[in-house]
């Protein structure tokens, strides 16, 4: 099974609509909408759910009324306050869970052992069908901050699939930023696709890809989008994305056929496949398709994905 991934070190490079038309090219693709804080995949891919699974990230305290005394010992060691009494209310202390961290000092020193942590549901986990194969993605609840551990949850159930449907492809839609679903996202995966434009904010945010993939050992394609807006530093990033080990390198010039496409709901390559910007695309996803077929000298070893997916697992548990 290949794993690819799509990301960008920020939103609005048009990372999710590249994905989608690769899921559109792709042979037989499982798709997995690893930006679960701002899934969006779904708007293009439009799938029907056939499964969805509450999703727990983090614990939050339970105080039984019956048990507790009311000394107040939970509310005075919480420095997040978290607790507090409520007004007119001669009940056990009263939970605020945007506030709490769920690190469960306060059932440790509770003297009556009246709390206990128990799992919270903080999101939902979906198994779809789409037009262009099964699909899973997900929705992380509103304030919740245990994105890493959803995107792990997604891959899971992307490789699952791909599994079940013998299916070689899990295509992952990653999030922007370097932050740690980004690295939940690219953990093991065997190509990492930066999306960037040209422009000096691009190109900052693609050097700290670069470097998170250089950390991680993930072998990496670059491509520019809009690349025609800014030709001059079109070019120099091209030549820095070569510099830095990148097995390909593609270029999608500005079409207005893209907002079009993204107002019908629709991939560029389905509904405007003669456009330029399609073309471009076609001839990106080609290119990487070769990649994967014959993985470069110097890509990463089976021992090393396993060193460094143990190392980013690590990083991800919150
Ligand atoms: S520490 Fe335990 S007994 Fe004391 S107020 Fe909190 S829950 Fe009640
Ligand atoms: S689990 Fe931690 S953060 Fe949450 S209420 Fe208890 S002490 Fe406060």
């Amino acid at each position: 099974m290949i794993e690819v991934a799509v990301v960008s070190g920020k939103g609005g490079t048009g990372k999710t609509s590249l994905t989608a038309c690769f899921a559109v090219l792709a042979e037989r693709p499982v798709v997995a909408d690893c930006d679960v804080d701002a899934a969006d995949l779904h708007l293009v891919l439009q799938p029907t759910v056939e499964s969805t699974e509450d999703f727990s990230g983090r614990s939050l305290p339970a105080i039984a009324a019956e048990d507790c005394t009311r000394c107040g010992d939970c509310i005075e060691v919480c420095r997040f306050d978290a607790l507090s009494w409520a007004a007119g209310d001669d009940g056990p202390p009263k939970l605020d869970p945007f506030r709490c961290e769920g690190c469960g000092l306060c059932m440790r020193i509770c003297p009556a052992e009246a709390i206990v942590m128990e799992p919270a549901v903080n999101g939902e986990l979906y198994t779809s069908q789409t037009r262009v194969g099964p699909m899973a993605h997900a929705r992380l609840g509103i304030a919740e901050d245990t994105s890493g551990k959803l995107v792990t949850k997604v891959r899971e159930r992307a490789r699952l699939l791909a599994e079940k449907d013998g299916r070689e492809l899990v295509l992952i839609d990653g999030p922007p930023g370097i932050g740690c679903p980004v690295i939940a996202s690219i953990a093991g995966v065997d190509l990492l696709v930066i999306v960037t434009e040209p422009t000096v904010a691009g190109r900052h945010d693609l050097e700290r890809v670069v470097r998170l993939a250089e950390h991680f050992r993930r072998s990496i394609a670059v491509c520019i989008n809009k690349w025609d807006l800014n030709e001059a530093l079109a070019d120099r990033l091209t030549e820095e994305a070569w510099a830095s080990g990148a097995v390909a390198v593609g270029r999608v010039r500005y079409d207005s056929a893209v907002t079009a496409a993204q107002r019908a709901g629709r991939t560029l390559v389905e509904h405007a496949p003669d456009s330029g910007a399609a073309a471009d695309v076609r001839a990106f996803w080609d290119a990487l398709v070769g990649v994967l077929a014959a993985p470069a000298p110097g890509t990463t070893t089976a021992g090393d994905q396993a060193d460094d997916d143990q190392n980013a697992e690590g990083s991800t548990r919150r």
